[in-house]
């Protein structure tokens, strides 16, 4: 027995993973129509916060439908699908201590509910990408609303599916109106009102 190594019956927990990295874990969900700036502004909060020495953890429609969703499409039921495993993924890295931020159009309010209830109080946050559609489809930098205005997309959030806006959000932005600086300004101070973010000790 006394060669047995003997393990401490300890799990790291997520917050002694965030601890030495001067944060504490959570969610940062984006949601809102295409074009809307989700990408834009989940992208640049990563830079600052990356720039500022905090361990972050970008999720968007890129990097997971070409792999762990691959095989789901737009349709109601898999949509669901990629919000659920989306939330499942975004809590992992979550539980490794990061600050997850995850940009998807999640037009529905129940699949949002469910990613949050996946969270403790508070590490959830849900960020309302308010554009007006005027807004997103003006910019329409992927080309998808004017192919959806011709009939060639089906089911495209804002035009032939219904997009329900948050009741509840934690943040709201406006890129129509609001630039990315302000957008990140107003999410830095978010992040240390609540003390998600805390000064880094060195
Ligand atoms: P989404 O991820 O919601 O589909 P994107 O971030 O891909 O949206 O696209 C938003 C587009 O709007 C980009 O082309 C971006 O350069 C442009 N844009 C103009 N002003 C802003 C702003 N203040 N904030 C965010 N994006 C902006």
């Amino acid at each position: 027995m006394s060669n047995n190594i003997v393990w401490h019956d300890h799990k790291v927990t997520r917050a002694e993973r965030a601890e030495p990295k001067s944060q504490r874990p959570c969610l940062l969900w984006f949601t809102g129509l295409s074009g809307s700036g989700k990408s834009t502004i989940a992208n640049a909060l990563d830079v600052a916060l990356y720039q500022r020495g905090y361990h972050t953890f970008l999720l968007d429609g890129d990097n997971v439908r070409h792999g762990l969703n691959r095989d789901l499409g737009f349709s109601d039921s898999d949509r669901v699908e990629n919000i659920r495993r989306v939330g499942e993924v975004s809590k992992l890295f979550a539980d490794a201590g990061l600050i997850v931020l995850s940009a998807f159009i999640s037009p529905f309010a129940s699949d949002r509910r469910l990613v949050r209830n996946l969270f403790p109080e508070g590490e959830f946050i849900e960020v309302f990408m308010n554009t007006p559609i005027e807004t997103c489809e003006q910019r329409d930098p992927k080309g998808l609303y004017q192919k959806a205005r011709a009939g060639k997309i089906k089911d495209f959030t804002g035009i032939d599916s219904p997009y329900e806006i948050p009741e509840r959000p934690e943040v709201v932005l406006d890129t129509s109106l609001q630039s990315v600086d302000d957008c990140i300004e107003q999410l830095i101070q978010y992040l240390q009102d609540r003390k998600l973010i805390l000064e880094h000790k060195d």
